[in-house]
């Protein structure tokens, strides 16, 4: 039977990440992947890589510059006539961009000497793992042998009755990544990070996009500050979002679905061409033996862990989207560097207080930290900042001028304790955030600190500068 320091189970961002740490610190590394590609070959890099983060972004920049050639260029004096759109180029150029990624990870694997056990993991102890062939591999059933066991099996899209996925008239967020034509209506269940997203892609493509949200608010999770600016955006741009519409059933006569919900004002019904269902994710711990070797999960099925990702087995560990606290690629790649660097021997550290989100939409919205609303119900005193794209000259000259930079700070202290951003490039910008916030930094640091001009990182230090009152370009 193999021997390896450590086997990782899944090749996602938390777990191709962690292969990679450990075998960097030296362990002997296994990592077991499962997955199989739409060609029907066996594929690295999970949900993030294949039907995630990098498709749902290579569609979202495509349909911008669409929408933005028809729509926007006649304000930068270009004129540009018979604007046309290929979809399946389009899906098509989103697939190699997947293809040539989720290789080079292959390559990274084979770079640091990780072997990729090709196959559906069991857990059968604390100990040893099974590995079964996946279809398409003829493999042999195998039992390696581990010192550590690092479990990053992910999530997967979550279900919900009145909306079954036939992945041809209803699909989940993968279904929405490959669509053939743009579909004339859209409906969306979900008013979530990749409902927006998706819904968000279409719509610029021109479909006539409705979405439809159980939840009264609007992105809850969000400043409500921000949230308010997105959703008076996103209505601008034609998303029609139907809040308290909550999905009850849904019938396919193969051309077209209609959607039943109720809302405040009863039972309603809306027909579409496609429909997204885009309610959330679950905890994929299907086919790991959890219950056979005891390992322990929650209500929700999520494994459960302590503060340093170790489930109630010795020298298991489990990170990402399958446990709890935000499901984010980064988020699970810095828990299994975290775990790598422990077993190592090294002091590996993740700090929870400053892990960035991002909602691609246009403009952008990224935040870190708290939110003015979570300050108040904990009680802290705080001091407030912001300042609009709007009085910086790069976003003028941009033409990319609504949003905000918001900060937060501690009003005793002047930590900063949150700062949100929803504007043109949000997604880069909050990575000065982080760093302050890594570094326990102060508004004051960031008011002090040098931006270039023109920038639009000038919005964050004007933000800053008025904490204190004292911004100079308002
Ligand atoms: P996953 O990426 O889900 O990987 C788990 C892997 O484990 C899979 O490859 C699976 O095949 C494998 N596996 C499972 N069980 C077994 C088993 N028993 N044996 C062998 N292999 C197994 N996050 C961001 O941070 N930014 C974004 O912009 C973003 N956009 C997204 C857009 C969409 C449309 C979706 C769906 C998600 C998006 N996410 C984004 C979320 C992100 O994809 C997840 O947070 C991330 O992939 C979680 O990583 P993971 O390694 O925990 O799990
Ligand atoms: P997220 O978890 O961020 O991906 O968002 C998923 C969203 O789907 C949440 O805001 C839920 O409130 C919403 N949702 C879940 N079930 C339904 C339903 N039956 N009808 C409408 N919205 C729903």
């Amino acid at each position: 039977m193999k021997k390896y320091d450590v086997v990782v189970i899944g090749a996602g961002p938390g777990g191709y990440v962690t292969a990679i740490r450990c075998a960097q610190l030296g362990l002997s590394t296994a990592c077991v992947e499962s997955w199989i590609n739409d060609e029907g070959k066996p594929a690295l890099g999970g949900t993030c890589l294949n039907v995630g983060c990098i498709p749902s972004k290579a569609l979202l920049d495509s349909s911008h510059h669409f929408h933005h050639i028809k729509h926007q260029s006649n304000d930068h004096g270009i004129t540009v006539t018979g604007v046309s759109m290929d979809v399946n180029k389009m899906v098509s150029r989103k697939a190699k961009i997947v293809k040539t990624l989720t290789q080079g990870i292959s390559g990274l694997f084979k770079k640091n000497k990780i072997d990729w056990l090709r196959g559906q993991a069991k857990i059968l102890s604390n100990k040893e793992v099974e590995i079964s062939p996946t279809h398409e591999t003829h493999d042999e059933k195998t039992v390696v042998e581990a010192n550590h066991i690092i479990i990053a099996t992910g999530s997967v899209p979550t279900r919900i009755p009145p909306a079954s996925v036939d992945d041809k008239l209803i699909v989940d967020s993968t279904g929405a990544l490959k669509f053939n034509e743009v579909p004339r209506r859209l409906g969306v269940i979900g008013a979530g990070v990749i409902g927006l997203e998706l819904g968000s892609v279409w719509n610029r493509l021109g479909s006539e996009v409705t979405v439809l949200e159980a939840l009264p608010d609007f992105l809850s999770l969000v400043d409500r500050q921000v949230a308010k600016e997105a959703e008076k955006s996103l209505r601008g741009q034609g998303l029609d979002i139907r809040l308290g519409a909550k999905v009850t059933g849904t019938g396919s006569n193969n051309r077209e679905v209609t959607i039943n919900y109720d809302d405040a004002e009863g039972k309603q019904q809306i027909t579409v061409d496609k429909l997204i269902v885009a309610v959330g994710r679950s905890p994929n711990t299907a086919g790991l033996g959890a219950d056979e070797c005891g390992l322990e999960l929650d209500q929700r099925g999520f494994i459960v862990v302590d503060d340093h990702c170790n489930t109630n087995l010795e020298n298991v560990y489990a990170v990402g989207d399958v446990v709890r606290g935000p499901m984010l690629a980064h988020k699970a790649s810095e828990e299994g560097v975290a775990i790598a660097e422990r077993i190592a021997g090294k002091p590996g550290h993740m700090n929870y207080e400053t892990i960035p989100w991002v909602i691609y939409t246009w403009p952008e919205i990224a935040w870190v930290g708290r939110t003015e609303e979570q300050l108040k119900a904990d009680g802290v005193e705080y001091r407030v900042g912001s300042f609009p794209f709007m009085a910086t000259g790069r976003a003028k000259a941009m033409g990319e001028a609504s949003g905000f930079v918001k900060i937060l700070g501690d009003a005793k202290t002047d930590r900063v304790l949150g700062i949100h951003i929803f504007g043109p490039n949000a997604s880069e910008l909050i990575a000065e955030a982080v760093v302050t916030m890594e570094f326990d930094g102060s508004t004051e640091d960031l008011a002090r600190t040098i931006h270039a001009h023109p920038t639009l990182s000038e919005a964050m230090h004007e933000a800053a500068l008025a904490v204190d009152n004292r911004t100079i370009h308002i």
